[in-house]
C-alpha cells in the first residue's frame, strides 16, 4: 500500500465521510441538467450498453460514437455479432485500438448465444466470467441495463473520489479501488443506480477532470475535500511514470507482378487478426535495410531485393513508441510461406481496404497512395 503524506496545512476539517443525501441529490440534478446526448443512451439495452462500455474503455466519446452507430447498425443484436467472421468484426474496429477488446467482444457474444440463449446475463458472477467483463464494465452493464445497485469504479470515478473523500492511495493501487467500491456501494443502494454511475462518469469527464478541474461549476464542491483545502493538484496520489521505450522498425512493401504482400498477425498475438507487411525490430548493428530483409525472409520465406524508401512513421503504442521506415522491396523468386500462425496474401494495390489494419500500417498505406502509381 502506498501512501503520500500531504503536509499542507488544513484550512478546516470535513468528516471522514460525508454523508451523502446532499451530495447525491446535487449530483444527480446535475446530470439531469448536463447529460451529453449518446446514441446508446437512448436505448440502453444490455446489448447497446455493453457494445459502448467496452468502446469507451480507454478512448473518448466523441472517438466512439461514430464506431458506435456503424457497428450497431451492421451487428443489431447478439445473434448477427456471434454469427460474424473475425475479420468482419476487426475491420468495423480499424482505428479504434486495443483491438483485443473486438475479439473478446465476438466471443463473449458466442458464449452468450451457446450458453445463455443469446440473452446477455444479469447475474454478476456470470457476466464478469466472460471475456472482456471486469469489475468496471459488470457494474455499468448491471447498473445501467439492468438498474442494479453496482457501483462501476473506473480511473474517473477513482479520480473524483480520490478528490472528493482526500483519499491519498496510489491511483492504481487495489487498496483505493476497494475503499472507493466499500464506500459507494451502501451510497448506490440508495440512488438511481444507472444515473448515479452515469453521473460519476460525466463528472470525470467533463468537469473533476484530470488536470485543472473546473471546482467552481462542480455539484460537489461544497463538501468536497481536495476543494476545502486547496488539494486538487496533489490528489489522486500518481506514482512516477516509467520511461517508455522506442523502437525502430522496418518493413518492406514486396512487389511481384502489380500485387503486393501482406501477412496477417496470429490471433493470440498483440494487434491479433489485423494486417501488417512483413516486418520487424532492429537488432543491434543491422541497418534498417537489412533488418527488412531479414525481417521478411524470417516471416515469409521470401528473398527480396530493398529498394528505394517509400517513407518514415512514427505511432505511439500505451507501452511503447515505434519509428516505422517503409521499404519498396522486389520479391525474389519461390512462394511466400506464412510462419507460425500468420497467413499471408498477395493483394492488388486496390485491395487493402477490404483489410483491417493496425494505425502505423495505415499510415504506411497513405504513403504509398500519395506516390505516383
Ligand atoms: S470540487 Fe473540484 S476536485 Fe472536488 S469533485 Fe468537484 S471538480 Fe473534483
Amino acid at each position: 500500500m502506498r501512501f503520500v503524506v500531504i503536509t499542507k496545512p488544513m484550512k478546516k476539517t470535513l468528516p471522514d465521510v460525508i454523508p451523502s443525501a446532499t451530495w447525491v441529490s446535487a449530483l444527480l440534478r446535475w446530470f439531469d441538467r448536463h447529460r451529453r446526448e449518446m446514441p446508446w443512451r437512448n436505448r440502453p439495452t444490455p446489448y447497446n450498453v455493453w457494445i459502448s462500455e467496452i468502446m469507451l474503455q480507454q478512448t473518448q466519446v466523441a472517438t466512439v460514437i461514430p464506431y458506435f452507430r456503424r457497428f450497431i447498425r451492421r451487428f443489431p443484436d447478439v445473434k448477427t455479432l456471434a454469427a460474424a467472421k473475425p475479420d468482419a468484426v476487426l475491420k468495423l474496429w480499424e482505428g479504434l485500438g486495443y483491438y483485443s477488446r473486438a475479439r473478446n467482444l465476438h466471443e463473449t457474444a458466442r458464449r452468450v448465444i451457446r450458453d445463455f440463449g443469446g440473452r446477455i446475463p444479469s447475474a454478476p458472477d456470470a457476466l464478469k466470467a466472460l471475456p472482456g467483463i471486469g469489475d468496471y464494465t459488470a457494474g455499468a452493464i448491471l447498473s445501467i441495463a439492468f438498474h442494479q445497485p453496482a457501483p462501476a469504479v473506473d480511473g474517473n470515478v477513482l479520480r473524483v473520489f480520490s478528490r472528493f473523500w482526500g483519499l491519498r492511495a496510489e491511483l492504481r493501487s487495489p487498496v483505493l479501488k476497494k475503499t472507493v467500491f466499500q464506500r459507494l456501494s451502501p451510497i448506490i443502494h440508495r440512488a438511481n443506480p444507472s444515473h448515479f454511475n452515469q453521473a460519476m462518469m460525466e463528472l470525470g469527464a467533463l468537469v473533476c477532470r484530470p488536470r485543472n478541474p473546473l471546482c467552481p461549476e462542480c455539484p460537489l464542491r461544497e463538501t468536497c475535500f481536495a476543494f476545502a483545502h486547496e488539494l486538487t493538484y496533489l490528489l489522486p496520489v500518481r506514482e512516477k511514470s516509467v520511461r517508455i521505450p522506442h523502437y525502430r522498425v522496418a518493413v518492406g512493401i514486396v512487389r511481384r507482378n502489380g500485387r503486393l504482400l501482406i501477412a496477417q498477425r496470429p490471433y493470440d498475438a498483440m494487434l491479433g487478426g489485423l494486417w501488417e507487411f512483413p516486418g520487424g525490430r532492429r537488432q543491434a548493428g543491422e541497418t534498417l535495410r537489412e533488418t527488412a530483409r531479414r525481417e521478411i525472409r524470417e516471416e515469409t520465406g521470401l528473398t527480396v531485393r530493398v529498394g528505394e524508401t517509400l517513407g518514415t512513421v512514427r505511432h505511439a503504442y500505451s507501452h511503447f513508441t515505434v519509428t516505422i521506415a517503409a521499404f519498396l522491396c522486389e520479391a525474389g523468386r519461390g512462394r511466400a510461406r506464412p510462419v507460425a500462425s500468420l497467413r499471408v496474401r498477395w493483394v492488388f494495390p486496390g485491395e487493402l481496404r477490404r483489410y483491417a489494419w493496425p494505425s502505423a500500417s495505415r499510415k504506411i498505406i497513405a504513403l504509398l497512395q500519395k506516390r505516383p502509381a
